[in-house]
Parts: structure tokens; C-alpha cells; sequence
């Protein structure tokens, strides 16, 4: 350990954000980045307490004493190689990650966790830019062919690892690119896309073949696959969104949150995108349903498209300033979260109901509210309506961010009879494995919506398992 006080001495510095009258005006990254000397003064903060609850909180496992360690005493290089170790992409999670690590972080106990993520991308970024990434393509390749299903980060991370292990590795992808939702879901102004763009080049130079605009199962059968390859692994995220069937519901101006951030990558990244003029919020009265993260991504890109004003509203009750009894550190902390978004100038509202869709001549002009109170009961928390409350926020396109229900089943999973589980995921065991032989599946589609480290962490799971059974089955000689 570096500097057993450091944190007495050094107060967390963020790198902070663009200011938002220039920020609102384009697509870029909002976040800065902080000087080199700066980040190895937090780095410093990290004071190796023992039982590192940060590590035991990274869905990735990264060895955050170990790597912030490297940093404070300047070794860029061997910070790079131990952060690595655990994470193939920490550029990706050094942007995006809320960072349940920081909510468990000793120094969190007093609110001023280390700088874990910025510290994350620095020192990739750093690796980057001094040419330590370099594509190192295997030495030996084994003979065995893998198609990875999907090109978010599971799909990435596992294609990443099984061609590292000498596996000829295909990574399938239906959309006119790879990166899955860090390409058309994540906004710009979050994740820059030539940062995927980066990796993926990296990848490529390194023997992984990427073949989009391939929609198998609709495209081209997953029999087909399944007899072509070696073993397979379906990271086909799940994206099936939640809707809001309440009266109204079909009138034109109301949207699926996903369809909206989507139309808007692609215009970023300069694909040709046939939007509808409803599908921009130029001078509308927008209203976003649901108030979470993919909500709040919503808000600063309809800020971005010059929306005349931004409301969201949200079921839940609005979470406290601090941490409540039932909440304790080290845990992920339910705390009131002001996104860089809302920042940039959005009306939250908590505990209302969306109850009815108003509309004129067919398109939509509002949506009628009321307001709910949450109680404790000894069953969980129960709803209450507040009767007398109804109104109407009037609204010219309305996006629904209610998250994401299950995988698309349409297609591969259909045609493959995969088994699902009880909330419609695909259903695997301890090491991977589907219902059907030599298929394996990662990410959001077994766990269901969640963050971009746990789809990169169950990437590297299954690629360990399709590893394994690969060499296995060598070994037996039924491969
Ligand atoms: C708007 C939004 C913002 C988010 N922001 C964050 C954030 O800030 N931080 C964070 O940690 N997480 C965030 N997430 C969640 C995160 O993006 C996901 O958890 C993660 O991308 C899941 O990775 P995945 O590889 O399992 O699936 P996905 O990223 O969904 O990738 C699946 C890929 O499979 C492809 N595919 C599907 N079916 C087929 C098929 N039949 N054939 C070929 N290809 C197919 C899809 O086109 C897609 O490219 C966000 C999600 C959304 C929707
Ligand atoms: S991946 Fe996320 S949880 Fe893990 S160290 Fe990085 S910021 Fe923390």
C-alpha cells in the first residue's frame, strides 16, 4: 500500500463535467478528464483497508487495492495489466459503471468513496495512449470454432477471451454494427462510440471475425450455427420493453424510451435512419415514464434535440438525500441520484400514476396523473391511490422507460426451444449451459436487464465454460 493517510490528507476530486450551456449543444462525452498527477494524488486516497468491500461489490471482481496501488506509485503499465486481469473493458465500465464498488468503499461511510471509476478509465485511457494495447492475437489456435451470438459487452467479452484462448470465435450481430446497447442505447454524450469502435478494431486485428446485419434465426437458422460450430453462446441481450396498456395508449407521439435512443445513435453514427418526425422531441413538450437510468438518458437527449421542456415522472416515492437505517454501508446505497441530465434542466415528479393517455385527432396531448402514497405492511410496500389528485401533464411525445421485461424470444430462442425460466430469461445452469447441447448463454439474457459490468463479467464466465467443455470434449473425443 501506498500512503497509509492519504485520505486524511487528499480531499475526492472528480473530474467534473462539461458546463451544461455548451454540453446541450452536442453529442459529446459530458464528463472531463482529470490530470495525470491529480489522479495518482486519489489514487493515494485508497487506504488498502483490509477486507476490501469495494472488490467484494464489483460484479467484475477487479482488484481495486491492487491496481489503485500500482497508480499512486506512478506504474501505469502494471495498473493497466491487473485491472485487465478481470475486466477486458474497463473503458467501457470506467465511463458507464454507477459503481456499486464507491457505495461500499470504506471512505464511503463518511460520503467520500475513492475515485474508483475515474481512476478506472484513466488508467486505460493511459494504456491506450502509450501504446501498451497492443492486438496480441494467440500464439497457437486450437481448431475450434465458437459462434458468439450478440455484440454487447457479454457477447464482446466472451468472443475477447475465447479467441484469446486460441478458439476461432464469429461474433454475430443483427444491427448494422457491433456494441449491442453501448452503441444504440447508451447515449454519446455517455459512452463515445469510438470507443467501441477502439476495442472492436483491437479485437479484429487479434483473429475475432464480426459478422453484422445477421439476424440469425431470422436471417439465417440457428441449426444451421448449431451444426457449423463447436459450441455456441447466446448474448442476445433483453431488450422486450415493459408497456403501459392504459387507455390512449395507441395514439400516435407515444414511444418505446429504446426506439427513441436508438433513432438518435444511429443519426450520431451516421447511419442512414428513416425517423419519424415523432420520433424527435424538436420543440415538443416531452414526458418520460419511468424514473430510471434509461429515462434519464431520454431527458438529455431530448434536451439535445432542443425538446421546449422535459418532465419525468416516476411511481416510486422519491428516494431520501441519505442512506436509511434499512440501507446500510456497505450496501448499494438507495439515495436520491441527480443524473448529468437532469442537471441540464428536467421537472422530476415521484409517487404519480400514469392512468390515461389524453389525445386530439389522433395524437397524443397529455398524460393524466395522480398521486400514490407507498406504505409498509408486513407483505411489502403497498400502493395507495390519493383519491382527488387527477390531472393532466400536457405532452406532444411521450417516451416509456418502464425497463425491460425478457429477451425477444421471436427468432433464435423460439426456433431453438431454448428453456426459459420463470421470468422468461434464458434459462442455464452454474457453468452456462442452456438446454441444449454445446449452447451456451451470457448477459442480459439469462439475468435479465442490468449493467454493463455484469453482462462483461457473465461474457467471461461462459467463455471459461465454453473453454472448458471445448477442451473436454477434445480430450473425450466427442468434440
Ligand atoms: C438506454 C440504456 C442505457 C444504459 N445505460 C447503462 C449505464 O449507464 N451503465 C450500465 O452499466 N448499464 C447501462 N445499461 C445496461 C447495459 O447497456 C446492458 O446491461 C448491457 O448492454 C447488456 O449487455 P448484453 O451483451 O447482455 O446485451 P446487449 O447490450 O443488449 O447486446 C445484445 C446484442 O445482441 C444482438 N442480437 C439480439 N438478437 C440477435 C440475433 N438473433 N442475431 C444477432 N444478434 C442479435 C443485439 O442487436 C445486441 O447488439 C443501459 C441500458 C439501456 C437500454
Ligand atoms: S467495474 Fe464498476 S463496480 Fe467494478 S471497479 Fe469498475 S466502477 Fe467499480
Amino acid at each position: 500500500m501506498g500512503d497509509a493517510t492519504g485520505f486524511l490528507k487528499i480531499k475526492r476530486k472528480e473530474a467534473g463535467n462539461r458546463p451544461v450551456v455548451e454540453r446541450i449543444c452536442d453529442f459529446s462525452e459530458v464528463e472531463q478528464i482529470l490530470n495525470s498527477e491529480d489522479r495518482i494524488l486519489q489514487a493515494a486516497r485508497c487506504m488498502d483497508c483490509g477486507v476490501p468491500f469495494c472488490h467484494w461489490n464489483c460484479p467484475a471482481d477487479n482488484l481495486i487495492p491492487e491496481w489503485n496501488d500500482l497508480l499512486f506509485r506512478g506504474d501505469w503499465k502494471a495498473a493497466y495489466r491487473r485491472l485487465s486481469a478481470t475486466n477486458n473493458f474497463p473503458e467501457f465500465t470506467g465511463r458507464i459503471c454507477p459503481a456499486p464498488c464507491e457505495h461500499s468503499c470504506v471512505l464511503n461511510i463518511h460520503a467520500e468513496s475513492v475515485t474508483i471509476r475515474e481512476n478506472e478509465v484513466a488508467i486505460v485511457e493511459k494504456a491506450f495512449s502509450e501504446g501498451y494495447i497492443k492486438p496480441s492475437p494467440p500464439a497457437i489456435r486450437t481448431g475450434k470454432r465458437i459462434a458468439v451470438i450478440g455484440s454487447g459487452p457479454s457477447g464482446m467479452a466472451a468472443a475477447d477471451l475465447l479467441n484469446k484462448a486460441g478458439h476461432e470465435v464469429t461474433l454475430f450481430e443483427k444491427e448494422a454494427r457491433a456494441g449491442g446497447l453501448l452503441r444504440y442505447g447508451v447515449p454519446d454524450f455517455k459512452l463515445s462510440k469510438t470507443v467501441i469502435d477502439r476495442r472492436l478494431e483491437l479485437m479484429v486485428k487479434e483473429g475475432v471475425i464480426i459478422r453484422t446485419n445477421m439476424n440469425i434465426g431470422i436471417d439465417i437458422s440457428i441449426q444451421d450455427i448449431v451444426n457449423k460450430y463447436d459450441a455456441l453462446c447466446i448474448a442476445i441481450g433483453a431488450v422486450m420493453p415493459r408497456d403501459l396498456k392504459v387507455e390512449g395508449r395507441t395514439l400516435n407521439g407515444i414511444h418505446f424510451a429504446l426506439d427513441f435512443l436508438i433513432a438518435q445513435n444511429k443519426i450520431n453514427g451516421g447511419e442512414s435512419v428513416d425517423i419519424a418526425e415523432t420520433l424527435n422531441a424538436k420543440e415538443k413538450r416531452v414526458v418520460v415514464i419511468g424514473g430510471g437510468d434509461t429515462g434519464s438518458d431520454c431527458v438529455g437527449t431530448a434536451i439535445r434535440q432542443k425538446a421546449s421542456g422535459v418532465t419525468q415522472i416516476e411511481i416510486l416515492p422519491k428516494p431520501p438525500v441519505v442512506r436509511t437505517s434499512d440501507n446500510p454501508w456497505p450496501f448499494y446505497s438507495r439515495v436520491m441520484k441527480t443524473t448529468t441530465s437532469h442537471e441540464e434542466g428536467c421537472e422530476r415528479i415521484w409517487s404519480v400514476s400514469a392512468v390515461r393517455f389524453t389525445g386530439t385527432e389522433g395524437k397524443v396531448s397529455g398524460v393524466e396523473i395522480e398521486d400514490v402514497e407507498w406504505q409498509m405492511t408486513e407483505a411489502g410496500y403497498s400502493m395507495n391511490i390519493i383519491p382527488g389528485t387527477r390531472r393532466v401533464i400536457e405532452a406532444d411525445l411521450v417516451l416509456l422507460a418502464l425497463g425491460f421485461v425478457h429477451p425477444v424470444t421471436d427468432g433464435l430462442v423460439n426456433e431453438l426451444c431454448l428453456e426459459l425460466d420463470a421470468r422468461k430469461n434464458i434459462k442455464t445452469d452454474k457453468s452456462h449451459s442452456t438446454s441444449i447441447p454445446k449452447v451456451f448463454a451470457a448477459g442480459d439474457a439469462v439475468n435479465g436487464a442490468s449493467l454493463v459490468v455484469r453482462a462483461i463479467a457473465s461474457g467471461r464466465g461462459a467463455a471459461i465454460e465454453i473453454d472448458r467443455f471445448l477442451r473436454v470434449s477434445t480430450v473425450n473425443g466427442t468434440g
